[in-house]
């Protein structure tokens, strides 16, 4: 894919920032570490192949490293507590949470990962009716 201007925002503003790169993957993770830092079914997170710059907030930006995880680590705002995004170290990339984006990132989550540690209730995009808003 070709490379990209993305940007996007925490929950209250305070936090801005903009990641160029290309696009490499997107998934819908059902992981147990997932479901607990966003208290949902799942993560929406997109792989990026670039680099993230802090536009606004960047001293209110919070990590939390899971002791035993290789890797994972939440990162978030510490006024509002909305995710946002971190470079992952080494590795050349930055993983979004999709949710967090202000634009359409061209590319549409592949793949439902970890479905084996998935919450019984989660969604599986396939069988429950779909509504714009809230349903009356
Ligand atoms: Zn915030
Ligand atoms: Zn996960």
């Amino acid at each position: 894919m070709e490379a990209k201007t993305l940007t996007g925002a925490c929950l209250c503003g305070s936090v801005r920032y903009t990641v160029q790169g290309d696009p490499q993957r997107a998934y819908h993770c059902h992981c147990d570490r997932c479901r607990k830092a966003t208290g949902t079914g799942h993560a929406s997170n997109l792989v990026v192949a670039g680099t993230l710059t802090w536009n606004t907030g960047e001293a209110l930006v919070r990590q939390f490293k899971v002791p035993e995880a290789q890797r994972f680590t939440n990162t978030f705002c510490s006024e509002c507590g909305g995710r946002v995004p971190r470079s992952v170290a080494g590795s050349g990339t930055v993983m979004i949470p999709m949710g967090s984006l202000n634009d359409d990132p061209g590319i549409e989550p592949q793949a439902r990962i970890f479905l084996g540690s998935g919450a019984a209730w989660s969604c599986n995009g396939q069988v429950l009716p779909g509504f714009d808003e809230r349903p009356g």
